[in-house]
Formats: C-alpha cells, structure tokens, sequence
C-alpha cells in the first residue's frame, strides 16, 4: 500500500534512490547527533537517515496518511515521528535544544515560509540539506550582480554560506512536478551578531527589493527625510548589487540618520 500524493500537500514523491542516497549523504552532520526530515512522505530519504549511527533521526510529516505509512514501515522511529505542521512546531521543546541538522525533499508551495522559520531558529540550525524548485535553489544561492538575487538570498546569506549541489529533473517523481528541482546545502557561517539594528536591516532589505528596479535613492526614501546625506554612489545602486556586507553597513548609516533626526 502507498500513499495517495495530495497536491495541496505539495506531495511528489521522490522514486530514484540513487538520487535520494545522493541527498542523505550531502549532509555532514559534523558534531551533530540529531536530525530533523521535513516531509517524510514515505521516507525515501528516512531509509537512508536511519542507516547512519552518528545521529538520530525524527520526522515532522503533516498528512495523516503518511504518518500511518511511516509508523508501518519504520517502527522504530517510534515516538520520533511528529504529526504536525512543521512551520508550528516548537522546535526547542520537541527536537532539542541544542543545534541539530534539516533535511527535506521540502513542500515547494512553503519553502520561503520554512526558510523564514529557519532563520528565526538558525542558532538551533547550523546545517540544512534540501530539495526545493530550482528556481527558488538558484535564487537562493546566488550573490550580488545576479538577476536572481532577493531578499531571502540576502536574508539567508548573511548566517549561512549555501552551495548549490546539483539539479534533479521532473521524471524522477511521482507525480512529476511542474518545475524543475535543486539540492541545496546551508552551512553556518559563523557568524554571531549581524554587526547592525537587525530589525532595521529587514526592513532595509524588503524596503530595497520590494523596488528592485529603482535606485536606493528612491527605493529606501522612506526611511528619512535626509537620506540624500548618505554616500552618493550608494544612493544609486540598486539592491541586487549589494553584497549582505553592504546592506549591514547601509542599515548603520540609516540608524545613524535616524539617531540624529532633527524632530
Ligand atoms: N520526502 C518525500 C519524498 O521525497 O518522496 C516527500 C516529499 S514531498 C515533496 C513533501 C512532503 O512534505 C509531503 O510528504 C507533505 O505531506 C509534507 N508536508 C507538506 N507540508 C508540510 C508541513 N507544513 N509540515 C510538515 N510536512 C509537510
């Protein structure tokens, strides 16, 4: 018996195992003794997380249908399989509290959702292996000067270095997606503190982006009414020109700007 692929679920699943073997052993895992799957469907990669005995794997799978699958055929996942939503899950008080590996062939209608739910909890996170759409994969881990380059590039960059591994085409699934699919590895960078107002710098990052095409001049005006006082050349890059470097030191000197408003 297998499960039905709900679309709403995001549900492809993945019938190449060489690719899946490929996927575990992306993860290093170093120093870690546990490991999150997101979406385990019918645990094609859950197979090859359970051969390794450095860590322990959970799973967080939503659909009920799949959880009943896994409790089946991996009985001894036991109690380390979760029924749940995983953009709920109290990450700390469920899996642990100390920094754990992520890993998912993930739902591609929430992948930024769960990349945003990443870096809320990136301390806890110092490792994520994922499949997602290659799109959102190219985005995601290409620098400044690319057309691609976003928010979540610059959001996800400034804690993590990401590698693009390698591409997995439609046939590979059941059913095919519509898209086309990418791996992806994010290792921590190291970094502890951005170095700027962090709150700010979303801001400053969304701001920016939300006009890609305009001048920071004009895109980030809103900000202060003396912005024309920052740098001259910066004021007419635009966002995707700028490294994450850039946009911590643009987010200091606007809360400089913003320190000394005259009201
Ligand atoms: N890992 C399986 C594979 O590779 O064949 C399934 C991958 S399928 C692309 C995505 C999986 O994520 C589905 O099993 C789906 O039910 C599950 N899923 C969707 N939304 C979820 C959520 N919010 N939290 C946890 N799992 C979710």
């Amino acid at each position: 018996m297998t499960v039905r692929a709900k679309k709403h679920l995001g549900q492809h699943f993945l019938i190449d195992k060489n690719i899946a073997k490929d996927i575990v052993d992306s993860l290093k895992a170093t120093n870690l003794d546990r490991v999150l799957e997101i979406g385990p469907g019918m645990g094609v990669l859950t197979n090859y997380l359970l051969e390794n005995k450095e860590y322990e794997t959970y799973v967080i799978e939503i659909d009920h249908e799949s959880v009943g699958y896994l409790h089946t055929h991996f009985p001894q996942l036991k109690d380390r399989i979760i029924e749940g939503d995983f953009l709920q899950l109290n990450i700390a008080e469920k899996i642990s509290e100390k920094p754990f590996a992520l890993i998912g062939n993930l739902p591609y209608n929430i992948s930024s959702q769960i990349f945003f739910k990443v870096l809320e909890n990136r301390v806890l996170i110092p490792e994520i292996v994922c499949m997602l759409q290659k799109e959102v994969a190219q985005r995601i881990s290409s620098g400044p000067g690319s057309r691609v380059y976003g928010i979540l590039s610059v959001f996800l960059q400034a804690w993590y270095n990401i590698e693009y591994l390698f591409s997995v085409p439609e046939y590979v699934f059941d059913p095919p997606p519509k898209v086309q699919s990418a791996v992806i590895r994010l290792t921590a960078n190291g970094r502890t503190e951005l170095g700027c107002n962090e709150k700010l710098f979303f801001q400053v990052v969304k701001q920016a982006f939300n006009q890609r095409r305009k001048m920071l001049r004009n895109s980030i005006r809103s900000f202060s009414p003396r912005i024309e006082e920052l740098d001259a050349v910066l004021l007419t890059r635009r966002p995707e020109q700028l490294s994450v470097a850039e946009f911590i030191d643009l987010t200091n000197s606007i809360e400089e700007l913003l320190k000394t408003q005259v009201i």
